[in-house]
């Protein structure tokens, strides 16, 4: 029988989702489908009466449901509460199990395309307290990094962040970037800031070490004027639509059975929509 998967978010016509997950099944000979479903917050409730019923094996969730199917799942595993989002639902025996697939995919990326990015990481900067620095944080303590600065423009917003998430997070204004620059070794945005080549005028990449990694889960442009401004101080880069194409992985797998693999022709079929 063939196997159902989805993506649900309200609009949703913009969702890159169904082009991964569906090269993946044509490569891979599965007989499956996944496909993008608009469901506006109002039929949250209904469309998850309709996953009770089998008809689909799971799916991912994306704005603006990442928080309302908390209260509709039957599980939640610990660490999409910690991050306060659910992206990825899958479906047994009539059950709805919530997870968070994205500080997977963040770790994917950084361990595929930035090799040794975490070898005894002393100090990383968060740009961003929102809901994908939450996850990034949850990736940055798995990973031991002793130091993980929380730079916020709004500080009572990572002050919050920082007393949910604990150690070793500590969190402080944007304009701390001078004082704690020359001690570390990763820089990580994850604010909106770099989408239709906005920049942030604030930050002097040229005090961080030439050893730091500049990475930024912004995708859309590819090469953001932030990566374009730590390229030319000669810093390592890693762009963000690894980390879109990572936290893919682990749902297919649970949804099919098999374990994908991010192939450089799976990129570049995604890059290709990204072009005006
Ligand atoms: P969010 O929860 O709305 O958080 C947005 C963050 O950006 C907040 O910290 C906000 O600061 C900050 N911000 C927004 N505009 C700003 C400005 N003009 N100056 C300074 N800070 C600003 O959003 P999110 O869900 O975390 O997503 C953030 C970005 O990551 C989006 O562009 C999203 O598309 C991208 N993303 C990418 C991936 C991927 O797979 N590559 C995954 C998830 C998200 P305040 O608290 O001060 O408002």
């Amino acid at each position: 029988m063939t196997k159902k998967a989805f993506v649900i978010g309200h609009p949703i016509a913009h969702s890159r989702s169904p082009l991964i997950h569906g090269n993946w099944l044509a490569d891979l000979g599965i007989d499956g489908s996944y496909d993008a479903i608009d469901v506006p917050p109002a039929e949250l409730v209904s469309f998850f009466d309709r996953l009770r019923q089998g008809e689909f094996v799971g799916g991912n969730v994306t704005i603006p449901h990442k928080q309302a199917v908390f209260a509709l799942c039957d599980s939640v595993d610990p660490l999409a509460k910690t991050i306060g989002a659910v992206n990825t639902l899958t479906v047994t025996a009539g059950k709805i199990h919530g997870t968070n697939t994205d500080y997977l995919g963040f770790l994917g990326n950084l361990d595929a395309a930035g090799s040794g990015w975490d070898d005894d990481l002393q100090h990383a900067i968060v740009l961003g307290a929102g809901g994908a620095a939450r996850a990034i944080a949850v990736a940055l303590q798995s990973r031991g990094v002793t130091n993980i600065h929380i730079l916020n423009r709004t500080l009572g917003t990572a002050q919050t962040f920082v007393a949910d998430l604990g150690d070793p997070l500590k969190a402080h204004p944007i304009g701390d970037f001078p004082i704690l620059a020359a001690k570390t070794n990763l820089v990580i945005n994850t604010t909106s800031i770099g989408m239709h080549g906005t920049r942030f005028d604030t930050i002097d990449l040229g005090l961080l070490p030439k050893t730091a990694l500049v990475t930024d889960i912004v995708y859309v442009p590819l090469q953001t004027p932030l990566l374009l401004d730590a390229a030319a101080c000669g810093l390592r880069i890693v762009d963000g639509l690894g980390m879109l194409l990572h936290q893919a992985v682990p749902g297919f797998e649970a949804w099919f059975g098999v374990r994908p693999v991010v192939t450089a022709g799976l990129r570049a079929a995604i890059i290709a929509t990204l072009e005006p």
